[in-house]
């Protein structure tokens, strides 16, 4: 029996999101909106999309021993995140400092902090938490070094799910262990890029998934956005349609995506099975703003 559905291996950062009518140039100062201050980071919000879905979810990520690790610790908690993994000090909590203009477009600047002193050495001090979940899954917002580490530290038995954001090429080992591997447009085309120089693989998302999955993981998945997903493995490759909305936000809806997919394969679904329910689980995130705020619950996906 597993104590968890999923680790979440990941980063948690506070996004401080302030509203511009254009920004600034170097040495001139422009004033903003009131500061709106969110939890945010990939772990943190897979981690969230999961407990909220009802999954029994731990996360194992550094914050730093400041104002912004409390309001993370706090979202994670209230969401009914198990946050024993999560461990404080070594640096300020990751920051994103946000400007939005009029027009909606976002520039980020992100300060890793404690999520960049995340080590191996912490997975491997957490390997309790690793023997007690029936899934792990990580992004990577925190040192490649440690994800090759929650690699090495699986359960026999349990699954990993790899959603790499910001992609960059990534060690056979690590693609060895995704089941699945999960990317969105942007991300299959640098890590196909990184690999193939870019140009053989053209634009048909069936393509990158086939060739994706020809680098080593045992599954694929290919998210399209308002077109729904593409899911690949030994068995082929098949289409899942998305879920038909008016998106206001479509921020978080991959790592709500990602959670959701993590949880239903982990309870027994087919990987078609798990990015359907998926599927529905991002298309009510993008009717709603935020990251985390808009992440449903079980019920609110039913009937979807
Ligand atoms: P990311 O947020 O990583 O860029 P996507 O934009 O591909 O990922 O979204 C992840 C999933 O969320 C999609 O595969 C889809 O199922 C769902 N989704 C995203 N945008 C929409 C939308 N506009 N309408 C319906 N579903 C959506």
């Amino acid at each position: 029996m597993y104590d968890y559905d999923l680790l979440v291996v990941g980063s948690a950062n506070a996004d401080l999101v302030i509203g511009v009518e254009r920004r600034p140039a170097a040495g001139e100062t422009v004033l903003g909106s009131d500061l709106a201050v969110h939890p945010g980071g990939k772990g943190a919000n897979q981690a969230v999309a999961a407990a909220r879905l009802g999954a029994r979810t731990a996360l194992l990520a550094r914050i730093g021993d400041d104002a912004y690790g409390r309001l993370l610790l706090d979202s994670q908690r209230a969401a009914g995140v198990d946050t024993v993994g999560v461990l404080v000090g070594g640096a300020p909590t990751g920051i994103a400092l946000i400007t939005v203009d009029p027009s909606g477009d976002n520039s980020i600047v992100v300060s890793p902090g404690a999520n960049g002193r995340l080590t191996p050495e912490d997975v491997r001090a957490a390997a309790g938490l690793f023997h007690a979940s029936r899934v792990v899954s990580a992004q990577l917002e925190i040192p490649l070094e440690t994800v090759v580490e929650v690699v090495r530290s699986l359960a026999p038995g349990s699954r990993f799910v790899l959603n790499p954001s910001p992609p960059r090429p990534l060690p056979a080992e690590v693609l060895a262990a995704c089941d699945p591997l999960i990317v969105n447009e942007h991300e299959a085309k640098v890590i196909l890029g990184a690999v193939d120089g870019g140009s053989a693989v053209g634009d048909r998302p069936e393509d990158w998934a086939r060739v994706l999955l020809a680098k080593g993981p045992k599954s694929v998945v290919v998210t399209l956005g308002s077109q729904g997903a593409l899911v690949a493995s030994a068995e082929g490759v098949e289409r899942v349609a998305a879920v038909r909305v008016d998106a206001v936000d479509t921020t978080g809806a991959g790592d709500s995506f990602t959670a959701a997919l993590a949880w239903k394969l982990g309870a027994g679904s087919s990987l078609a099975e798990a990015a359907a329910y998926a599927a529905r689980v991002g298309a009510v995130a993008v009717t709603r703003r935020g990251a985390q705020e808009s992440f449903p619950t079980a019920a609110e996906v039913e009937g979807r």
